[in-house]
C-alpha cells in the first residue's frame, strides 16, 4: 500500500468528523466588512490555528495585520523537496438578503448532498479541503513536500492588508510555487482548471461642455450636446467587427495557438445556454472567436455606466453641462494598463471634437495572470483530478480576476495553481450557498494526490 492510498483510506474513513468540523468553522460569522463581527473574525482564526495545531502542523500563528489578522502555519521537514505555500481566507461575505436563506447561514444545514452555510463553498470548504489532506498525510507518514499555509482574513474586502504582510513575511513566506485553493470546477463530473485570469483597467470618462445646463428650446442646435458627443465617442470605440478600436490595443495581445484552442474547445459551455444564462436577445463579440475564447483569451472594453443631463420622472428639456461614462477593460497578457491607457488617450485626444473638452480619470487597475501549462506544478494538478474524477480536466480562462494571484506572483515571485472545488450554482456572496458534499470528499482526495505528485515531479 503506497502512503497515498493509505491517506486517502485514512480520510475516507474520518469523512464524518471532517463534516462536523466544518460545521464548527462554519457557525462562526467571520463577516470581514462588518466591524460588529470583529470578535468573530478572531475566533475563526483562533478555531482554525487550534485545528491546525492539532493536526501536527507547526510554526501556527496568528498574526496581525492592520485588518484582520492572517493565520500562518508549516510544516518544513521534507528535505531537499520543493515548498509550497497554500493561500485560503477565513472570511466570508455578509448574508442579506437574510429572509430568502431557507436555514439560518450560520447554522450549517445538510440537505441532500449539500451543505448549506454562508462561507460553506467561498471558502471555508475549500480550506477545510486542503487541510484535511494535509492530516491525512500528517497522519500516515508525514508530507511528501514542504508547505507554508497562509489564510488571511479580508480578501472579500479585497485584500487591503495582504500585500503589506507578504512583504513583511517574505522571508517567512519563502516558497518554490503556490496553490489557490480559492477556485472551482465546472460540475461535479468534470473537473477544469483555470490558468488564466483577465486583469482589469478602470476609468471615468468626463465630458464637458457648457458651463452649466442650457435650455434646450434657446440653445438646441447651437452646442454640441456632451452627452451625444460622449455616445459618439463611445460608438466609436468599437468597429464593426466587435473590436476595439483604441490604437495599438492588441499590439501585446497574446496570440492563441492551434494546440490552446483545442483545449478551450473541450469546455461543455456552449453558446445557446449562455445565451439562456444571460437573457440577451442574440450574443455579441469579437469576430473570429469563439465565446469561451471571447470571455477568456480576448481583451474587452465595456461601458459600466453611464450619467448625463434629466433622468427623473417625466420630460424636463435640458442641454447638460456634462456627461460621465464608467468605462472597464479586460486585459489579456502581456497588456499593460499603463499602456492602455495611453492608448486610451490618444484615441480621445484624435477623436474629441474641439467643441467639448474632455478629462479621464484611472480608478484601479490589476494585470492579467497567465499560468504556464507544462510546469510540474500544473500537470501535478491535472493528474491529482484525472485520478480522482476518472475524466481530464477542462483548461479555463478566467475571465474577471483574482487579486490574491497577481499578489502573490509580484510579492513572492511565484506562479500559482487555481484548485479548488466550489460549484458554479453553489450561491456565493448569495442566500443558500451549499458545498457539494461528494466534492468536499473529492476535493480531499485530489489533494492528497496532488501533493503527492508535485513532489515527485518538481
Ligand atoms: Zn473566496
Amino acid at each position: 500500500m503506497t502512503q497515498v492510498t493509505e491517506a486517502i483510506a485514512y480520510a475516507h474513513q474520518e469523512r464524518g468528523r471532517f463534516v462536523s468540523e466544518l460545521k464548527d468553522l462554519l457557525a462562526i460569522p467571520s463577516i470581514s466588512t462588518l466591524s460588529a463581527h470583529k470578535p468573530d473574525m478572531q475566533r475563526a482564526a483562533e478555531w482554525l490555528a487550534a485545528n491546525m495545531r492539532g493536526m501536527g502542523l507547526e510554526h501556527v500563528e496568528i498574526l496581525p495585520t492592520a485588518g484582520h489578522p492572517v493565520v500562518v502555519a508549516d510544516w518544513l521537514h521534507a528535505a531537499g523537496r520543493p515548498t509550497m505555500l497554500i493561500y485560503g481566507h477565513y472570511d466570508v461575505q455578509p448574508v442579506d438578503p437574510l429572509n430568502e436563506w431557507h436555514t439560518e447561514p450560520f447554522t450549517p444545514t445538510e440537505r441532500g448532498d449539500n451543505l448549506y452555510a454562508r462561507g460553506a463553498s467561498d471558502m471555508k470548504g475549500q480550506v477545510m479541503a486542503f487541510l484535511k489532506a494535509i492530516e491525512a498525510l500528517l497522519q500516515t507518514g508525514g508530507l511528501p513536500l514542504n508547505v507554508e499555509i497562509m489564510i488571511e482574513g479580508e480578501e472579500e474586502i479585497g485584500s487591503p492588508n495582504l500585500e503589506p504582510f507578504m512583504r513583511q513575511q517574505a522571508a517567512k513566506l519563502k516558497c518554490d510555487f503556490s496553490l489557490n485553493a480559492d477556485s472551482g470546477i465546472i460540475s461535479p463530473t468534470l473537473p477544469s482548471i483555470a490558468y488564466g485570469l483577465r486583469g482589469l483597467a478602470y476609468f471615468e470618462l468626463w465630458v464637458h461642455g457648457p458651463d452649466h445646463d442650457l435650455h434646450s428650446g434657446v440653445f438646441g442646435g447651437s452646442v454640441h450636446n456632451p452627452a451625444q458627443a460622449l455616445a459618439e465617442l463611445i460608438a466609436g470605440m468599437h468597429d464593426g467587427n466587435g473590436r476595439v478600436t483604441l490604437p495599438g490595443f492588441y499590439d501585446k495581445v497574446r496570440t492563441l495557438g492551434v494546440e490552446e484552442r483545442g483545449e478551450l474547445a473541450r469546455s461543455p459551455i456552449t453558446d445557446a445556454a449562455w445565451q439562456a444564462m444571460t437573457g440577451a436577445p442574440q450574443l455579441y463579440g469579437e469576430a473570429g472567436y469563439t465565446t469561451v475564447e471571447r470571455t477568456g483569451a480576448r481583451p474587452t472594453l465595456e461601458i459600466n455606466g453611464l450619467l448625463s443631463g434629466f433622468t427623473g420622472e417625466g420630460s424636463k428639456t435640458v442641454l447638460p453641462a456634462k456627461a460621465m461614462a464608467k468605462i472597464s477593460m479586460r486585459l489579456i497578457p502581456d497588456q499593460d494598463d499603463k499602456e492602455v491607457e495611453a492608448q486610451l488617450r490618444a484615441y480621445l485626444a484624435a477623436k474629441a471634437p474641439p467643441t467639448i473638452r474632455w478629462e479621464l480619470k484611472s480608478l484601479t487597475s490589476g494585470p492579467a495572470v497567465i499560468v504556464s501549462r507544462d510546469t510540474p506544478a500544473m500537470q501535478a494538478a491535472i493528474k491529482a483530478l484525472e485520478a480522482t474524477f476518472g475524466v481530464k480536466p477542462v483548461m479555463r480562462l478566467e475571465g474577471g480576476s483574482v487579486p490574491v494571484v497577481s499578489m502573490v506572483q509580484k510579492g513572492l515571485g511565484v506562479d500559482s495553481i487555481l484548485m479548488g472545488f466550489g460549484l458554479p450554482d453553489d450561491n456565493l456572496h448569495a442566500p443558500n450557498e451549499k458545498l457539494h458534499l461528494p466534492n468536499y470528499y473529492k476535493g480531499i482526495d485530489a489533494y492528497i494526490r496532488y501533493f503527492d505528485e508535485v513532489a515527485r515531479l518538481s
